[in-house]
């Protein structure tokens, strides 16, 4: 198959869709890749690179589309893009078709085969294309905490893991999934006192089982939530109800009761937010003071470290691509049942139920 991976060109998206390691492995089986010139450069990753592993380096994004039997990328395609996709070519990406309109009908135009890395699921219902972006999240939001509580862009003014003579931070992570794990490892690595919260007891077991002991769990509810806030030197909003917008666990008012220079990284940001004083920022100005708590509230924080999470994506989707380029976008999705989850437009027709609904369009 011919596998196509254009340069994105959405703002601020540094990623790229595949490494050159995935690259080799397409080639190795036979497959052709073509690459958009300098697409990797962000992530790390050279023309030259691309080259060594069998990629054609194309200059321009037209050519890689005109090529293309399947394109893998990275975030939805824009408007430029959309006269660019052809009848019957695979767009292996994330679409997020419910919350944009205008490219659902540009894809149902395009009559393309649209898979979407968001609703791959497996098995057990989680999202293994979504697993990693989280975890890249979850690691960084104790990193940017930790920076944020620096006197300078006013915070605490405290190093998180304190020093021989002075205790450490204490940070509380709401949320024991992928994002509150993974910050929790972060944290206690750092020598914090970590607390996480969550409404799932096998969350919180789980937690417990495999943390250090500076790592304590108690059950997410408001009393202790009011509890900790008022110590807390960083919280972490890592909460999420699959399908709804999380729920507000800090209100305005409960500002008052923290300390100043207090710092709040809400992750869950992209779904409104589990702090009421959330509104998304940007990595060009990432952070803002309320009530003299730091607000840190970046919609796309792995987008700050390309070259880990362009290699974070490509080791989960690499082992589709391989399945579609073999075997044919059917062939595929009949022998594996997460990919066929994955089906969201086939030629012109929407197969994922969720759009239908997020329109109110009827079939
Ligand atoms: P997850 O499903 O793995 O974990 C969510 C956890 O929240 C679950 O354990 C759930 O039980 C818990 N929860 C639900 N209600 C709660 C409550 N009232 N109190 C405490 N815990 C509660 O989800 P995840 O992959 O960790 O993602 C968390 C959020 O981070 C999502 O909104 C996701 O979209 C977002 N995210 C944001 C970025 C970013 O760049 N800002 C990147 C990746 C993920």
């Amino acid at each position: 198959m011919k596998i196509g991976i254009p340069k994105e060109i959405k703002n601020n998206e540094s990623r790229v869709g595949m490494t050159p390691a995935g690259v080799l492995e397409l080639t190795k089986l036979g497959h052709d890749v073509y690459i958009q010139s300098i697409a990797g450069d962000s992530s790390g990753f050279d023309d030259e690179d691309y080259h060594v592993a069998g990629a054609k380096v194309l200059p321009t994004i037209d050519r890689v589309y005109e090529i293309a039997d399947m394109i893998v990328k990275v975030k939805e395609p824009i408007e430029q893009e959309y006269d660019l996709i052809r009848e019957d070519q695979i767009i292996f990406t994330y679409f997020h078709f419910a919350s944009n309109q205008r490219l659902t009908e540009a894809m149902l135009r395009s009559k393309s085969i649209c898979i979407a890395y968001e609703t791959v699921e497996n098995e057990s219902g989680a999202l293994p294309l979504l697993t990693p972006m989280s975890e890249v999240a979850g690691r960084m939001a104790i990193q940017q905490g930790a920076k944020y509580l620096e006197k300078p862009v006013k915070g605490k003014g405290l190093l998180l893991g304190g020093v021989p003579g002075v205790p450490p931070g204490k940070v509380l992570v709401l949320g024991a999934g992928t994002v509150g794990i993974q910050a929790a490892k972060m944290a206690a690595g750092l020598g914090a006192q970590v607390t996480v919260l969550d409404v799932n007891m096998d969350r919180l077991r789980y937690v417990n089982d495999i943390m250090p002991s500076h790592v304590v769990t108690e059950f997410s509810n408001e009393y202790n939530i009011r509890k900790h806030i008022k110590t807390s030197d960083l919280i972490i909003g890592g909460v999420l109800i699959t399908g709804a917008k999380a729920p507000k666990l800090i209100t305005r008012a409960m500002l008052k009761e923290m300390q100043s220079g207090t710092v709040i990284v809400d992750v869950a940001v992209d779904q409104g937010g589990c702090i009421e004083t959330t509104r998304p920022t940007t990595h060009e100005e990432p952070a803002y003071i309320i009530d003299e708590i730091v607000h840190y509230c970046v919609a796309n924080m792995p987008g700050a470290v390309p070259h880990t999470s362009t290699i974070a994506l490509t080791n989960v989707t690499l082992p589709y691509v391989l399945k579609l380029a073999e075997n044919g976008w059917k062939k595929a999705c009949d022998e594996d049942k997460s990919l066929e989850k994955g089906l969201n437009i086939i030629s012109g027709k929407i197969v994922y139920d969720p759009i239908l609904e997020a329109f109110d369009w009827k079939e």
